[in-house]
């Protein structure tokens, strides 16, 4: 009974000291501005917890991508639609743009006040009544949206959204004898088991093998590799239910394929009977330069996926949108594909304004035109450094720089974090960096891009 009551009172001394921590933290959450002790209380529970709670790898691939103590930077605020603060006020540029998230920019006003507002009366739904939003969400979204394509399922990511349209893929191209996919080589649509079968890259997939069955990768691009993998396939009795491509591979380094491979792929699918599914995640709302990159190929998809920008930056959902002849597999037991959260109240709130900003600002414009200024203004200084700069390419705000090795990739990457400005240098795919920043960009913001790069590489030659 005395160990007893000793635990006891040893359980209720660390609930207090739990307690105060959690205030300590709600504390500063609501601070406006942090003083000397907060900054370094961050600094230090950030570090040490990703280090004990979180994943340590973060922090050696935070090393990796920085200059000596940097890696520590912890982030905290927006600073205006393009950048962002770090916790001791050095301000980031936002050339990664969330790989895609912020296209409307970092909190834009229209989008919080529409979350806000709609956090004012109601948060989530009861998940039995009929919610308003998701109906009106589903709505705008048919009306924006290329071709047939017209009932939506709505998820909190990519993921799911790709999850969902190889599911619809199934139900309607079974019964027909068709269970066989194809996806790219570089391709990447997820790393949930589902959508991890239609991603490429060796190194996620190889781990968790089998996978999910039936899927096959040709080179993105090829068209002739696809027709034959198709035909091979139906002659052994192994028949493409669905394609799934991504307009531009963002992932893969910013891919554009050949103009006219996507109507050739929509062509091989109207021959088998084969279902396109476009992977829009990435390249949608606005990013390059149309609504939706499918529109530059004139091409309509049966099933596309959205999610990154559609919650405007603020809210994560995502999209799977097919035209009646498929979704409608689904109408019978509307419950045979569900989520909790999926086209929650605040979700659909912040996907409506954000819809909202990029028709009314005129958004998918603003993309072309900054776009073709920053891409030639970057070749122009890529141009300077040819033995190491091998190619800048890209549509709209979606760029892609493309270096001799990934060792050159990786100290432009820190040289420009260095110089405030984030970009997209990762550690699977050092040599091309990205860059995604919101389509609100200003010019004087790419001008400074520009300059800090000239800067960069003048120091590497
Ligand atoms: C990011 C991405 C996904 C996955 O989205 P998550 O929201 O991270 O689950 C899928 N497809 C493409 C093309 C993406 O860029």
């Amino acid at each position: 009974m005395i160990s007893n009551n000793a635990e006891l009172i040893d359980n209720l001394e660390e609930q207090e000291d739990l307690i105060d921590y959690t205030h300590k933290v709600l504390d500063f959450i609501s601070k406006d501005t942090l003083n000397e002790n907060d900054r370094k209380f961050i600094i230090k529970e950030t570090v040490n917890n990703f280090r004990d709670f979180v994943n340590p790898g973060f922090l050696d691939y935070r090393k990796s991508v920085t200059k000596g103590g940097q890696y520590a930077a912890v982030e905290w605020r927006d600073a205006g639609l393009n950048s962002f603060i770090d916790v001791n006020g050095k301000e980031y540029i936002d050339c990664l743009g969330g790989f895609g998230i912020y296209n409307v920019g970092h909190r834009n006003p229209k989008v919080l006040k529409a979350v806000n507002d709609q956090l004012k009366h109601q948060a989530l739904h009861s998940q039995d009544l009929l919610d308003p939003l998701r109906a009106i969400l589903a709505k705008l979204l048919y009306e924006i949206t290329p071709g047939k394509l017209q009932y939506s399922f709505f998820g909190n990511s990519g993921t799911e959204a790709v999850e969902g349209a190889i599911k619809l893929a199934k139900i309607h191209q079974n019964k027909k004898g068709k269970n066989h996919f194809i996806s790219t080589v570089g391709a990447f649509h997820g790393k949930s088991l589902g959508s991890l079968s239609a991603t490429s890259k060796g190194v996620f997939r190889k781990p968790f093998a089998p996978l999910v069955s039936g899927f096959k990768h040709v080179f993105y691009g090829d068209i002739d590799m696809m027709y034959k993998t198709v035909r091979a396939s139906s002659m052994v009795g192994e028949d493409i239910a669905a394609i799934i491509l991504e307009p531009i591979q963002g992932e893969g380094g910013v891919i554009l394929p050949p103009k006219d491979y996507f109507a050739k792929v929509k062509e091989i699918c109207d021959q088998f009977d084969i279902l396109l599914i476009a992977d829009e995640v990435q390249t949608g709302m606005g990013r390059t330069g149309k609504m939706f990159c499918t529109e530059h190929y004139g091409v309509e998809p049966d099933i596309m996926c959205l999610a990154k920008a559609l919650g405007g930056g603020i809210m994560p959902i995502g999209a799977v949108i097919a035209t009646e002849e498929v979704f409608s597999e689904f109408f019978p037991n509307p419950f045979i594909h569900t989520t909790t959260f999926g086209g929650n109240p605040l979700s659909c709130a912040a996907a409506i304004a954000t819809i909202n900003v990029l028709l009314e600002d005129k958004m998918p414009e603003r993309a072309e035109k900054m776009g073709k200024y920053f891409i030639s203004e970057l070749r122009r200084v890529g141009n300077k450094y040819k033995d190491i700069v091998r190619e800048v390419r890209g549509m709209g705000l979606m760029i892609g720089m493309e270096f001799e090795n990934d060792k050159i990739g990786y100290k432009v990457s820190k040289g420009l974090f260095d110089k405030g400005i984030l970009v997209a240098g990762t550690l699977i795919n050092a040599k091309t960096i990205r860059i995604e920043p919101p389509l609100t960009i200003e010019k004087g913001q790419c001008d400074r891009v520009v300059k800090a790069l000239d800067e960069v590489l003048s120091n590497l030659v």
